[in-house]
């Protein structure tokens, strides 16, 4: 979260709640006792460079108002290339042209930050193996082997990505796809070990046509219908910085669904019954708060189907608490029209019932598996 996008996102914001509302802009947002408090569905502890915040630091900026956090680095790597970027060394892949790497060793480096916590901290942590390259065949063969190596650690997989708006085209070697069965390897052993998967996937291009189908949904469904019985979380309901909700006009409402009734279609299908979504990052809430209009569409979605939501930051190593809770802050609009039991499972129980039961399954699977 940068200033600029506070200030683009969150100040016009406040000046629709001076007027509708009474407040005045900067006025800290007031919610009902305890209905700021949050479990962190998808939370980066280093960046683009792997470098990030201790954990030490991060338990100081949850203190008491943020439960449980799942726990990953990133799993690529910005190459600093001095043929490209000089003495410039990015931390962020829009900073140079140079290209990403799979880095596996963030696994490892999640895995011994968790175990030098003591046992009642580690509990508020679910951490995540994200080190894989997603079209490698082999890349179950990593996760297994993450899990025998630090066994009683990890509680699933991701976020990781398939597509993903400037992201995918930069990494060396070959792009990952949905269609590749190097994916459904990955799947598969979800579903058989009970890890918990955050998968990046773009819904559409960026910039994507109004009233056209997203180009990756219907190779994205097909994927999830594959795999019943892995517990998926789609993170950011398929939304990017510039993939843009699916606009349509009202002509052509008849043919192309909007993504909020692409949503619905999946969230009433009995064969995605295991999906998931996660409402994380500061792009996607711009969003869903981009006019009063939406913000009661967005909520009336999440009224009707609060088990399948989960909010979650995305905030990547945050230097302390402002840029943290600038996440949760940006929804105060849809958080103020939720009913109070959809908002504490959106916030709270969906991650305990998720990931608890991901830390069980995982747990029983390296009993078998870990000699
Ligand atoms: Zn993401």
């Amino acid at each position: 979260m940068t200033r600029t996008l506070i200030s683009r996102v969150w100040l016009p914001l406040a000046a629709v709640v001076a007027v509708v509302g009474g407040a005045t802009a900067g006025t800290a947002p007031a919610f009902a006792q305890g209905a700021d408090r949050f479990n962190d569905s998808h939370f980066h502890l280093t960046n683009y460079v792997q470098e990030g915040i201790g954990l030490r630091q991060f338990l100081a900026i949850m203190g008491e108002r943020v439960g449980r956090s799942t726990l990953f680095g990133i799993p690529l790597q910005q190459q600093w290339s001095w043929p490209n970027s000089g003495e410039f060394a990015p931390t962020y892949y829009l900073h140079t042209d140079a290209p990403l790497y799979y880095y596996s060793f963030t696994d490892a480096y999640i895995a011994t930050a968790y175990l030098a916590l003591p046992e009642a901290d580690r509990r508020r942590f679910d951490p995540m193996i994200t080190g894989f390259n997603p079209a490698d065949m082999y890349a179950v063969d990593h996760i297994k082997r993450v899990l025998r190596t630090f066994p009683g650690v990890f509680s699933g997989i991701g976020e990781f990505s398939i597509h993903k708006e400037f992201v995918s085209s930069k990494i060396a070697g070959e792009t990952a796809s949905l269609i590749n069965p190097a994916l459904d390897r990955i799947l598969e052993f979800a579903a058989e070990s009970g890890l918990v998967v955050i998968v990046h996937n773009d819904i559409d291009m960026p910039f994507g046509k109004v009233d056209t189908d997203p180009v990756y949904l219907t190779q994205a469904r097909a994927l999830l219908k594959r795999h019943p019985k892995a517990t998926i979380i789609w993170a950011h309901t398929g939304l990017g910085r510039i993939v843009r909700p699916v606009q349509v006009t009202a002509d052509a409402a008849e043919r192309h669904p909007n993504h909020l009734q692409i949503l619905e279609s999946m969230l009433t299908d009995p064969a995605l019954a295991h999906v998931s979504f996660d409402i994380s990052w500061d792009e996607v809430a711009k969003y869903a708060v981009s006019s009063p209009e939406v913000v009661a569409r967005v909520a009336d979605l999440f009224n009707r189907y609060p088990d399948r939501f989960l909010f979650g930051t995305d905030t990547v190593a945050p230097s302390g608490p402002q840029p943290y809770y600038a996440v949760f802050d940006l929804w105060e609009p849809v958080w103020k029209a939720l009913a109070p039991d959809a908002s504490r499972r959106i916030r709270q129980g969906n991650y305990e019932r998720i990931f608890d039961e991901g830390r069980r399954r995982v747990r029983a699977w390296e009993q078998t598996a870990v000699k």
